[in-house]
């Protein structure tokens, strides 16, 4: 175990320090993990992100990129990173089969472990923790981290505001998600007023798509969209043949499941895809709906109230029948 002292401490030194997050990172993932690097390598850290597996191309321009590890792609490179770091931040993430293949690796290091993250019920594998299922994103958290635990607001620079603004953005749906309080919007300003240009965040983010991706929404919104009126619940299901037809990369799934939610009736919305290896799920919720509990009880996920995700290694036209089947057992929260 680590207290706050013991780790200002430490990082008073320059450390050899990992930063990883969670499979498939986000904006939040990214944005977070980024700006806590921009933040270490100021103070002389040999700092590497390491994310486990790749991330979309509209998170590629943040600063800091150029210098992250996909685990996937350099695993011996990475593997020597953790067997060396001193430290190991955990961001946006709390259980370590989140990181795959590298959950053994970082659980069996003697590294001092450090997570950062809101997302409910952390397993046990951390020395410090900056855990909080109130923030909005784990970027909040990293921009509390710096400071308000190691006090140094001063290295909030340009490159850590761009980041953590994005992080932050992203996982509150461009500040829409009823955890967006005045405290984040007091953060947001200031890390606006440290450099983030906050227009030209949400043109990267958000105004960046392919023709491909309008493409393959249109398809999801006229040919995959199914509704139960009497679920109050929406479901967009996506073949592999269908992934393949418009040549869907990744990132271009990212919001889908949104367009599902946006009808006023609608309550719960799922976002129910065929990858190569196994069908992944996305689900999303309106107010007091728990999309987290489908996932974690039905398809070995977890997430937040409203915004959860699983995986499923059954057929995909079986896990639709499967989610569809689920849906009495929530009627009275559906229908209320
Ligand atoms: P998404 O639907 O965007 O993939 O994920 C939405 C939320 O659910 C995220 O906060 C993410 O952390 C969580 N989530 C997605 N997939 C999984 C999963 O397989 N396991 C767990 N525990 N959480 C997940
Ligand atoms: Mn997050």
């Amino acid at each position: 175990m680590l207290d706050l002292a013991a780790l200002s401490d430490l990082l008073k030194q320059p450390q050899k320090i990992v930063i990883t997050t969670h499979h498939k990172p986000d904006g939040d993932a990214m944005g977070s993990s980024l700006g806590l690097y921009n933040y270490l390598i100021q103070q002389g850290h040999h700092a590497k992100v390491i994310a486990p597996t790749d991330y979309p191309d509209f998170l590629s321009w943040l600063p800091g990129n150029e210098n992250v590890i996909v685990y996937t792609e350099s695993k011996e490179e990475a593997a020597a990173l953790i067997a060396e770091a001193k430290l190991i931040f955990c961001l946006d993430f709390n259980a370590l089969s989140r990181i795959n293949e590298m959950g053994d690796l970082v659980g069996s290091s003697s590294a001092y472990k450090i997570m950062i993250d809101h997302h409910l019920e952390p397993a046990d594998f951390d020395d410090y923790r900056r855990w909080d299922i109130n923030a909005c994103a784990t970027a909040q958290l990293v921009y509390d981290f710096i400071v308000n635990e190691l006090k140094h607001p001063e290295l909030i620079n340009k490159d850590v505001a761009t980041c953590l603004y994005t992080g932050i953005m992203t996982d509150s749906a461009s500040f829409r998600l009823p955890n967006t309080t005045a405290g984040v919007h007091r953060i947001v300003a200031n890390l606006i007023d440290a450099g983030a240009v906050n227009w030209r965040i949400h043109e990267l983010v958000y105004n960046s798509a392919s023709e491909n991706r309008l493409r393959f929404l249109g398809h999801c919104l006229a040919n995959c969209l199914e509704v139960l009126p009497e679920y109050n619940t929406a479901i967009i299901a996506v073949s592999k043949q269908d992934l393949d037809r418009f040549d869907v990369e990744t990132g271009d799934t990212e919001g889908v499941v949104n367009y599902a939610l946006s009808m006023a009736s609608i309550k719960l919305a799922a976002f129910i895809v065929e990858r190569t290896d196994r069908v992944k799920l996305s689900l999303r919720s309106k107010e007091e709906f728990p999309a987290n509990e489908i996932c974690k009880k039905y398809f070995n996920g977890g997430g937040h109230r409203n915004a959860a995700g699983g995986h499923s290694d059954a057929p995909l036209p079986e896990v639709i029948e499967q989610f569809k089947q689920i849906l009495p057992e929530y009627k009275k929260l559906l229908i209320q």
